[in-house]
């Protein structure tokens, strides 16, 4: 009894601290990698945060969630410079903090210095450095197999059918049979990396960790989070730009259908990238207009069509057979 008193007056504070870093940052700071890195199985984390200012009030907050961190024995750690991050994918340009055009910082977090340091010193070299991307991933405690995964993604060979890092879901998904709910990385990922099968048992392990601990915290949350990787389908053009679609679906990763009662959009690489291509972008927001009016949607490899009752009111071409894809998870 005493034990489990003191266990769920850790969590608690724990909890507290969570919250109110994942408040202070917008949202940015993971809460469920935050959570990883404090309960252990995690030993790092990093991430890329956006701002507009580098401001005395955004100044504060990182003081703020500097003390937090320390509070609970967490070292927090902030990159010297910004970055401007370009569509598609990877680092554009590093500039000071302080001069004009809006632009991300890298934060790290680790019960060890050394790993916060690390961290934030190869977020950015992990794209541009040979190697950098594998020894980024040892330090956020990624499973080896995904490692090996993560090195087929750099495609140093530059092979024309590896999406890479531009699309590394459609890769998950080509050396895919079975689709595990808890790495469904077409809605709302878990895992701060892409799985090298989405059946990898070690990923399924760790993500199986947060929920069990998120269940002790906070069970409203789990509930919705389950709830966002086990309903949707997702109609996938890359970790940006998704749109979820709930009903009745049948098929496979290459043929699928859906009966749709519910749509959701999250076309969100507007707000991602700091640049973008507006024909890209209007594109896929005609697309959610006519998903709206429509309650079926067909998904071949050439081409997908959306449906009225029985009338149909588009069928649009695809460039390659993976973008987009439908796709929810079959275990
Ligand atoms: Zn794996």
């Amino acid at each position: 009894m005493v034990i489990k008193n003191l266990k769920s007056s850790l969590d608690k504070k724990n909890n507290e601290v969570i919250e109110e870093i994942s408040r202070l940052s917008g949202g940015q700071i993971s809460s469920l990698e935050l959570m990883a890195v404090i309960y252990g199985f995690k030993p790092a984390m990093a991430e890329m945060v956006n701002f507009n200012k580098f401001s005395k009030s955004f100044i504060n907050k990182l003081d703020r969630i500097n003390e937090l961190c320390k509070k609970i024995s967490l070292h927090f750690v902030v990159s010297k410079y910004k970055f401007i991050i370009n569509s598609p994918r990877g680092i554009f340009e590093m500039i000071d903090l302080d001069s004009p055009p809006k632009g991300k910082i890298a934060i790290g977090i680790s019960k060890d210095k050394n790993a916060a340091l690390e961290g934030v010193d190869l977020y950015y070299k992990k794209t541009l450095v040979s190697g950098g991307g594998r020894r980024f991933g040892q330090i956020m405690g990624y499973p080896e197999c995904c490692l090996d995964f993560g090195d087929y993604l750099c495609n140093e060979n530059v092979d024309p059918d590896n999406f890479g890092f531009k699309n590394p879901a459609a890769e998950s998904l080509k050396r895919s049979e079975k689709f595990a709910w808890q790495l469904n990385v077409f809605t709302n990922s878990s895992l701060s990396y892409y799985p090298c099968t989405l059946n990898c048992q070690e990923s399924i392990g760790y993500v199986n960790k947060l929920f069990k601990i998120l269940k002790r915290i906070d069970v409203g949350r789990v509930e919705y989070l389950m709830g966002l990787l086990r309903e949707p389908a997702s109609l996938y053009w890359t970790c940006a730009d998704k749109i979820l679609l709930y009903g009745d679906f049948k098929g496979d990763f290459e043929n699928s259908e859906i009966r749709y009662h519910k749509s959701v959009s999250m076309i969100d690489s507007g707000s991602f990238y700091q640049n973008n291509s507006s024909d890209f972008l209007n594109n896929l927001n005609n697309i959610y207009k006519k998903i709206q009016k429509g309650d079926r949607l067909i998904m071949t490899p050439a081409y997908f069509e959306i449906y009225k009752d029985k009338k149909r009111i588009v069928k649009i071409k695809k460039g390659n057979q993976y973008e987009p894809v439908l796709v929810k998870p079959n275990i």
